[in-house]
């Protein structure tokens, strides 16, 4: 889908400095301490969209901070906006492609990477796009603490079977799978748009974790 460019994303992603990280790679290593309890968990959203996941868990989990990553301007100034408004301290944005996590984060600086609704890349010859291909499985192994988990959530079977089978070959273990989370009545679960578009339709929705072996 091509999206409308908005001009005024610019200058409205360098206002809200509070919220959008300006300078983000140079905070590898540091990102605890742009929040007012650097002691609390950092976790991670890769492709936070419109961002209701993200500002919606941000309220429910104060203890947490949160990160929410995304690379199309027109696309998180909408996250930006509900985060603002959602009127919580713990969540930052970061408008990056998430291909270049380890230069954004250290080693064993995030606990818990959230993968919502990634873009399928249904053909083959597009594997490698897909964020749960084993090279970006090995930056997340990176970044993340020995006791981090990864989670996965969609409504595309295909790209849920494959990283079902991605995170099984690179080794890791598989914990919490659902192949129908709405059924499964998880009360802490904060949907998403995509998520509530999809199952809107009747669409099942899939939601795994996994975590990496030591
Ligand atoms: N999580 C949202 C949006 C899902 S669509 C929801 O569930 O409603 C997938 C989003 O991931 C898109 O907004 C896309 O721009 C973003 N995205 C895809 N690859 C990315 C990457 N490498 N880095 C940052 N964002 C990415």
């Amino acid at each position: 889908m091509r999206l409308r460019n908005k001009p005024w994303a610019d200058d409205f992603l360098r206002e809200e400095d509070q919220i959008v990280v300006q300078a983000p790679f140079a905070q590898k290593g540091s990102w605890k301490h742009l929040f007012s309890h650097p002691e609390q968990p950092l976790h991670l959203e890769i492709g936070s969209g419109k961002g209701q996941f993200i500002a919606g868990m941000g309220v429910q989990h104060p203890e947490v901070n949160f990160i929410g990553i995304e690379f199309v301007k027109s696309v998180i100034v909408g996250a930006v906006k509900k985060v603002k408004d959602a009127e919580t301290e713990n969540v930052r944005m970061v408008n990056e492609n998430a291909k270049d996590l380890t230069d954004l984060f250290e080693i064993n600086e995030v606990d818990h990477i959230y993968l919502n609704f990634s873009d399928p890349w249904p053909k083959s010859k597009h594997e490698k796009r897909r964020l749960t291909f084993h090279t970006f499985l090995s930056q997340y192994e990176a970044v993340l603490k020995e006791e981090g988990r990864v989670t996965l959530k969609t409504d595309n079977k295909g790209l849920f079977e494959y990283s079902l089978v991605s995170f099984s070959e690179y080794g890791m273990i598989l914990e919490d799978v659902s192949v129908d989370l709405h059924a499964d009545e998880d009360p802490l679960n904060v949907p998403t748009e995509y998520e509530e578009k999809f199952s809107a339709k009747g669409q099942p929705i899939y939601r795994c974790t996994a975590r990496f072996t030591t």
